[in-house]
């Protein structure tokens, strides 16, 4: 395995470095004492131990799974796992971005999601167990007492704890406000805690000493619905007041699931309070549960956008590998002559696209991430009110675009990289259809799709007045199209352009019924409309960066053509990079694009036959 091979650094720098120009962050109190040394320094231990640690230790999770044991509730990780755990805890990554007031290293969220690139790369069941300390350590600063703060923070600091986030019940998914679970308070400012959750990630494990799990539940009384939910802090062994582990909480792992993917990650089944002993801290104030953990929610979701994208782009870097050393038939011009040599599979036409499907997708994937990171770093960091509503608009409204759009594509992109592979792509001798079956959770978990979507249409556009989130995000769309004109070929600027009348006409038509009371019909298309802002917005990223990678690929090959070109792509790696990163974008905004007309026609024509279709047209299928 070689270094490059889970993540293409090259356009990780390009992203950062050149695009969303990362150094002028330093503008800020905050980031003044980082620069580019530091923040490479970083990305290239992310990557380190990534490649050397995580990545070996991936089809472990896989192939030798987990092991649950009932008589002690246990749960025991593959033993290459602990390696990772460590490492990652050791270098402070799960302390990245937090503030250095805080006890972090106050380095971006932009150069944190890099490197959680990396490592979900490497091994994404492991990075959620790590990843999960962190969200865990977020809501206890955010909105921990001081003696909360004291009992938790230090021993999660240290990276010897780990974390949950704990809200889905049997009959409380989606709807979360269905919950279940039951506190009861005590005289001693505690809550007993009574219930089950299942589905809980990182739930129980043998590499943290303790588990902490920010936990929801209905304190006896309350109300029902989202209105009514308060969230605890439940640790898996209570804390003395030394800061030692204290009895074991009356809190177990009844069980873990056999799953498609994810493997070597533990979706817990947890019971707590069996014997009526099980303590929780409350965290905030009560009945804030739904908007602390909405704290948490979001983040979760744009880090499932991370994992997504990471493991679409080692699934294309296995496929580019793969059909530069797949020997078969022979080149499509001497498709004739049975006596010719034969070739790679990167030279047929059909294996290329599917290769700069996989690229122009990834990168485009990359460029989203990084472009919202970039804005929470800003959002955190000014002290102009203006620019930080700004930031925050195009957070909120890219957030579940991030999650939908690239979790979506991902299931795509993995599949392309098994096609690629062929036969092989189909056997576990190839690590494609790992990443395959791993990806799928990230359409349905931290909140289906679905929810994303009507999050994105009803929240964050519709309900939202002025459309504050839209109005900013266009603003960023309007200025690439103007950048790129002029510097950029007319016939890849005018199809973005035409893109974005057409999302307005969309929304429009979609205001107007709202505005009618057509409600039915607007959450049908939810979804479809989701899907079509994802490629419009991938499109408008390629074209901004269409305007700095066309000067420089100008520059770097001249007007090199036929061989000259062949040796300059292959002696030169940045004209190579550059070269390729044209090529992607080019690809992206008139090969792939286009599909949004047809999603755009789709929304536009309003056809609401599947309002109609009541459970019984469903023919077939047993009627309960
Ligand atoms: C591997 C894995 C890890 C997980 N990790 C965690 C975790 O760490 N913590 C945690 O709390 N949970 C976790 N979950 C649970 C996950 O968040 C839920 O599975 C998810 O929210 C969906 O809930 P559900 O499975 O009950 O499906 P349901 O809510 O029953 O949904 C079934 C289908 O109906 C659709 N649907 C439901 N309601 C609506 C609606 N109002 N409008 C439109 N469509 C709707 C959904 O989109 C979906 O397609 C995990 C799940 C898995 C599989």
């Amino acid at each position: 395995m070689s270094l490059n091979s889970l993540v293409d650094s090259r356009d990780v720098r390009f992203t950062l470095f050149e695009l969303l120009e990362l150094e002028k962050l330093n503008r800020f109190d905050s980031f003044k004492d980082f620069d580019r040394s530091i923040y490479e320094d970083t990305l290239e231990l992310a990557e380190k131990i990534a490649v050397e640690v995580f990545y070996p230790s991936n089809s472990d999770g896989d192939k030798i799974g987990l092991t649950y044991d009932p008589k002690n509730y246990s749960v025991t990780v593959p033993e290459s796992f602990h390696k990772g755990f460590q490492s990652y805890m050791e270098a402070c990554f799960h302390t990245l971005a937090f503030s250095q007031d805080e006890g972090g290293l106050g380095l971006p969220t932009s150069i944190s999601m890099a490197c959680s690139e990396y490592f979900n790369a490497g091994n994404t069941a492991l990075t959620m167990y790590c990843g999960s300390v962190t969200g865990a350590m977020a809501l206890i600063l955010n909105f921990g007492s001081d003696e909360l703060k004291q009992m938790f923070l230090p021993k999660m600091f240290e990276g010897v704890w780990g974390g949950t986030m704990a809200l889905t019940e049997p009959s409380a998914g989606s709807d979360v406000g269905a919950l279940k679970s039951k506190a009861v308070r005590q005289e001693d400012g505690t809550y007993l805690i009574t219930g089950q959750k299942i589905f809980i990630s990182n739930g129980e494990h043998d590499m943290a000493e303790n588990i902490i799990h920010p936990t929801l539940a209905r304190i006896e009384g309350d109300p029902p619905g989202t209105k009514g939910i308060s969230i605890f802090i439940v640790p898996k062994y209570l804390v003395n007041p030394d800061g030692s582990l204290g009895e074991r909480n009356d809190m177990v792992c009844a069980g873990i699931e056999h799953k498609m993917g994810l493997k070597g990650n533990a979706t817990s089944t947890l019971s707590f309070g069996e014997n009526g002993k099980c303590v929780g801290y409350l965290l905030g104030e009560e009945r804030q549960g739904m908007p602390i953990m909405f704290q948490l929610m979001n983040q979760a979701r744009i880090h499932t956008g991370v994992q997504a994208e990471a493991c679409s782009s080692a699934s294309y870097l296995h496929a580019v590998t793969f059909a530069r050393t797949r020997i078969q038939g022979a080149h499509i011009t001497q498709a004739a002559d049975k006596t010719a040599p034969r070739v790679p599979i990167i030279e047929h036409p059909d294996i290329k696209r599917s290769l700069l499907y996989m690229k122009s997708t990834v990168e485009g994937m990359r460029m989203l991430c990084l472009f919202l990171a970039y804005h929470e770093d800003v959002m955190h960091a000014s002290k102009d009110p203006e620019e930080v509503k700004a930031s925050k608009g195009i957070v909120e409204i890219l957030t579940p675009i991030v999650k939908a759009g690239i979790s979506d594509e991902a299931w795509l992109v993995t599949s392309e990289s098994m096609q690629v592979h062929g036969g092989y792509g189909y056997c576990q001798e190839y690590p494609v259809e790992q990443y395959a079956r791993d990806v799928k959770v990230f359409c349905i978990y931290e909140g289906t799709n679905a929810i994303q979507s009507l999050d994105l249409q009803m929240r964050k556009l519709l309900m939202n007045p002025g459309m504050y989130n839209y109005s900013q995000l266009r603003k960023h769309m309007n200025d690439a199209i103007d950048k790129a004109r002029g510097m950029v070929d007319e016939k890849y600027v005018e199809p973005v352009e035409r893109g974005l009348a057409k999302l307005d006409e969309v929304i429009e038509m979609m205001k107007k019924q709202l505005g009618e009371g057509k409600i039915m019909a607007l959450v049908l298309n939810a979804t479809p409309f989701q899907q079509a802002m994802f490629p419009l917005i991938m499109a408008w990223l390629h074209l901004w960066s269409l305007s700095i990678t066309t000067p420089k690929m100008k520059e770097l090959l001249g007007d090199a053509k036929g061989e000259e070109r062949q040796k300059k792509l292959a002696d030169d790696p940045e004209a190579a990079y550059y070269s390729g990163r044209v090529l992607s974008s080019q690809h992206y905004i008139r090969a792939e694009f286009p599909k949004f007309f047809g999603k755009i026609e789709a929304l536009m024509n309003g056809e609401i036959a599947a309002l109609k279709a009541d459970s019984p047209v469903f023919t077939g299928a047993p009627l309960e």
